[in-house]
């Protein structure tokens, strides 16, 4: 479920402007971020609210500020590849010269619909969820873990593992690198003295 942005007027933000609660880059308030005191916004209040969009299609959001909305859990990711045509996947390259199939990668970039936001879902992904190194054996069926039969089914299976922690994301993997980094850099120091 998305969050939404409400404002109590019909045009401006003539009572967003005065209340307590945090405002979204619109000026409107977030309905998941209400300030208890306000007497406008919360819930229980039952105010009427005449203006309002879902919090991902924020007309001041920025294209990083959308990726991190869908990326926050995999949820919507896995719902559009499950969607995704068994025949508009491919392995080996992103995505076919004429533009009709597809890697995961291929498909990710297309559902930020725009370029900036396809780049913005893309590099998110990586940082947060996985690389392209993590992905693509996976998509191309080279990693053996995953022996469903398409890529469509491997990349799913790979996201509900990330999804449930069974495997591990990339903000994991670093951490257990820096971990054992700093483990080395302390038996050298042990060493030299
Ligand atoms: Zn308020
Ligand atoms: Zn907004």
């Amino acid at each position: 479920m998305t969050a939404l942005h409400i404002g109590r007027s019909f045009t401006g933000t003539p009572v967003e402007d005065n209340c307590p609660c945090p405002k979204a880059p619109c000026g409107l308030v977030d309905v998941e971020n209400v300030h208890p005191a306000c007497d406008q916004h919360p819930f229980e209040h039952a105010k009427t609210m005449r203006q309002g969009h879902p919090a991902d299609q924020c007309p001041e959001l920025t294209d990083g500020a959308w990726a991190d909305l869908k990326l926050g859990t995999l949820d919507s990711i896995i719902a559009y590849m499950e969607a995704t045509e068994e025949d508009a996947w491919r392995v080996d390259t992103v995505r076919s010269a004429d533009g009709t199939t597809n890697c995961f990668f291929g498909h990710l970039f297309n559902m930020g619909v725009n370029d900036a936001r396809g780049n913005a879902l893309w590099s998110g992904f990586e940082n947060l969820w996985a690389s392209t190194y993590m992905v693509y054996p996976i998509n191309d069926g080279a990693d053996s873990r995953y022996p469903q039969a398409t890529p469509k089914q491997r990349v799913l299976a790979y996201l509900r593992d990330l999804d449930s922690g069974a495997a591990k994301n990339t903000q994991q993997l670093l951490e257990e690198d820096y971990a054992y980094y700093l483990a080395g850099e302390k038996e050298m120091g042990a060493r030299t003295i």
